[in-house]
Formats: C-alpha cells, structure tokens, sequence
C-alpha cells in the first residue's frame, strides 16, 4: 500500500504551533513510508477565510520544510464535484432532501428539550420503506441531509487513542448540502479523503466527533475508510489550552523571534511524541523514527525553556556563514549594516554563536563589532579613571605591536603576551581596558579573537583613545 496523508488545515488564521505539528506528523509518516504527503486548504469558510491566512499557511509550510507532493488543493475550487457527489448520493438514496423550516426546526428543538431529550433531527424527511411523505412545502429550498445508519455503532481504531466506538442513534442525519446547494464542512472533507485516496488522516482530537460521521458518508460511498489518528491537544506551560499569550502564535513568529526552524521541527517532534530518551534529532532521523507509533495519548505541555534550549544548541551547530545570512536582516532592522571595512559578519557570528539562545539575541551581541563603543560611568571609574600608572604605556606599545605583521589571532595573542612581560602586567590588567576601549564593554569572547575579528585601524584608532 502507498501511504497517502493529508494536512488541510482552514486558513481562518495563522498556522500555528499545534496546526504546525500536525503537518510535521502528517508529513513524517508520509516520508517514513516514502508515501505521498498532500496540502489541502478548507477554505469553504468564506466568512472566516482569508487570503492572508491561506499565505500564512504557505509560508510557514516552507519555513518548516514540510514540502507537499501534491496541492496546495482548494475546497472552493472543488464545488462541482462535491455537487456531483451529492446527486450521486440523492440517486443512490443515501442522502435526501429535507424541506425543515428554521421555525419548525426551532420547535422540534424546543419540544425535545422540554422531555429532557438531546435535541436531534427527528427524521420527518427520512424516507422509509412503506413511509408516505408530505408534498414539498412551496417557497422552501430543501437542505440535503445523509442517511446515517439508526442502529448498531462506528467504530475505528485510532492509531493513536486505540479503539473508539459511537452508537449510530447518538449521530443524526447530518446537513450535508445547505438550502442554497453549498456542501457543508464534513461532507467536502470525506470527498476530499477519497478522491485524494488518502490513506491516514492525522488531526487534532478536536475532530474525534466527526470521524463516525465522515466514516459513515465514506461507507453509503462505497469508498475505503482510512486509518485515523487523533493528536491530543497541545497545552500552554500552565497546563491550560495553548493560547496566544503562551505563544501560540504564528509558526513565522518564531521566525521573527530568531528561532531556527531545525529547532522548531525538533522541539514539535518531541512533543508528544518520543524515540526512548532521544531529545536532539534532525529532520532526517525523527523521519527514519516516525512510524505514527509512541504519539502520547495525553495532551503535551508546552515549554519554552526546552525550545531556547534547542535553539541554542542548533545555533551553536550552525555554519558561521549561514548564521550570517540570517542575522544580517536582523541587523538591518536596528540600522546595522555592515560594509566590507568592517568585522565580517560570518566572523563575528562564529565568535558569538555560542553565547545567544536565537537569532535576535546573536543580532543583539554583534552590535559590539559595528556600533560605537560607548563605555558606562561605572566601567571607567572601575577600569580606566583613573588608571593604573603602568596601563598608559602598555597601552600605546600595544599599539605599536599591533601596527605591523599579521592580523590574526595567533599574532596578536603574541603582542598581548609580549606586552604582559615588559610591563609586569597581569592579563586581565590589560585584557579589561582593551576591550573597554575598542568595545566598550568588559563582555566579550577572547581578547585575541574580538580583536582579530575588527579592523586593524579601528583597533588601533581606538585604543589611542583616551
Ligand atoms: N480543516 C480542519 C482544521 O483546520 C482539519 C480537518 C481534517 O484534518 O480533517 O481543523
């Protein structure tokens, strides 16, 4: 069997994290079977859907690196075939047409609820063997509902909740067509899974309810039921649903915020979801691990600690060069851009990678190699004003050593130490006003390497500076 999964989400607003690890899954099986992933977008929602969101939905599909085989396919571009399906079904008697007013609707609710009934359709245009049926009402245009079995139950195994089972007389007989012919949300859904022969269907336990409908639909069909697999719900570090104020915001959010998306991809595969103790995997290896197995059947928590903590490490494993190409626009956004005479800036990234948790904080710390050294009140009273006798010399002939030979950091480690020696200076007597001169901060990596990393003129120009 060729596995086939599907991701569809509605674009009614960003993807977000709990959507982004639905496709992340539904895209893993997929490879891990080197079956075909698809992207669906449900977009029947005119209302709530917007072209904004369905871009949102594109952009953070590609930033994750979740490339579908086939779509992005559009519900609102498949009206004539979810029509042709429900002629189909009206022919075949599987579905009906049913002239309910709102009114007599409302009172049928009314009446069920006053005898303590769950309030369902009563079936008044179910037809039935033997059953005569009123003439159509004029001026009414009909819905068309499926005829959902009465009796005995649907019942799947879940992938990943394990068995589950719905007395049919609990589901009743589902709108599938509206009075103005448009085919509702769960109908366009199951031709979807079946024309898209899809084979497994990953989703958010949200839509456990509709599965015994869109299984029931399949079968009236006569199509092949997929394997279900129901992802439990993502929850914020509280323990309470996953809200924006815990981040549940955009996937390309987390690209603003300086996430890398082999960190993203990382973190939402652990979650909920493990390999034994594995926790720091690339993309290739949770798709050699995936086989839909070991998903949690509890809701996971959501922990930003864990997801800096990854980013660290990813940021720290980059190549300097790429670093470079993702904190330039970052830079760019605080003024920063750094022309050839300066520090270079896959230098620089390689210098500080270790020291940030994301992009923006690596951003932040390269500030040191291209803005103006600005030295704190509290740092010049405690390193420079006044000085030491022995650090004016040591620092002009630190210079003159500088001015000549090479410039790299082997040399001027050299320099530094012959410099230590003539002066009978430790080396942070000296490492300290060094960088407070040329980056007007104590914070930095090696003396050595910072130094290197700067233009020889700067270094020079600003170490004569008082
Ligand atoms: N469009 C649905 C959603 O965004 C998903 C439907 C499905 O996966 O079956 O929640």
């Amino acid at each position: 069997m060729v596995v086939r999964t599907r991701f569809a989400p509605s674009p009614t607003g960003f993807l977000h994290i709990g959507g982004a690890r639905t496709a992340l899954f539904a895209w893993a099986f997929a490879r891990h079977h080197e079956g075909t992933f698809i992207l669906r977008i449900e977009d029947t929602d005119i209302e709530r859907s917007t072209p904004e969101a369905v871009q949102a939905i594109l952009d953070g599909m590609r930033w994750l690196g979740l490339d579908a085989d086939e779509g992005p396919f559009y519900q609102m571009q498949r009206m004539p075939r979810y029509r042709e399906v429900i002629a189909k079904m009206l022919a075949e008697g599987t579905a009906y047409r049913c002239w309910c007013t709102k009114e007599e609707l409302e009172a049928m609710r009314a009446e069920q609820e006053t005898l303590g009934l769950k309030p369902r359709y009563d079936g008044r245009w179910r037809p039935e063997r033997g059953r005569e049926l009123p003439a159509p009402p004029p001026g009414v245009d009909p819905v068309v509902r499926f005829r959902n079995p009465l009796d005995g139950a649907t019942a799947w195994n879940d992938t990943i909740k394990g068995p589950i089972a719905f007395d049919n007389a609990e589901l009743d007989d589902l709108i599938i067509a509206r009075s103005d012919g448009t085919p509702t949300y769960n109908f366009c859904v199951v031709v979807d899974d079946w024309d898209m022969a899809i084979t497994h269907v990953l989703r958010g336990d949200d839509h456990v309810n509709n599965t015994p409908r869109q299984i029931n639909i399949l079968r009236a069909l006569g199509a092949p039921v997929p394997e279900y697999g129901h992802l439990p719900m993502i929850h914020g570090p509280d323990g309470q649903k996953l809200s924006k104020r815990h981040g549940a915001v955009s996937v390309m959010q987390y690209d603003e915020d300086g996430y890398l998306p082999e960190a993203v991809v990382n973190y939402l595969a652990r979650l909920g979801w493990s390999h034994g103790d594995e926790e720091i995997f690339s993309r290739e290896q949770f798709v050699a691990w995936f086989d839909g197995s070991h998903v949690s059947r509890s809701p996971s928590r959501f922990d930003f600690d864990k997801l800096r903590w990854l980013n660290a490490h990813y940021l720290k494993g980059s190549d300097d060069a790429d670093l470079a190409v993702r904190v330039l626009p970052r830079l760019a956004a605080s003024g920063i851009v750094p022309t050839p005479g300066e520090a270079d800036p896959a230098v620089v990234c390689g210098l500080l990678k270790e020291r940030a948790q994301t992009l923006n904080e690596l951003a932040d710390l390269a500030h040191l190699f291209y803005a103006e050294p600005s030295i704190s009140a509290e740092d010049r009273a405690k390193h420079l004003d006044p000085a030491p006798p022995a650090l004016a010399p040591a620092l002009a002939d630190f210079a003159t050593r500088l001015a000549d030979g090479d410039w790299t950091k082997e040399a001027i480690a050299a320099a530094l130490k012959a410099t230590l020696a003539a002066h009978g200076l430790k080396m942070p007597q000296l490492a300290i006003p060094v960088r407070l001169k040329v980056f007007g901060t104590t914070q930095t990596p090696s003396v050595d390497a910072v130094l290197a990393a700067m233009p020889r003129e700067v270094v020079l120009a600003r170490l004569k500076l008082r």
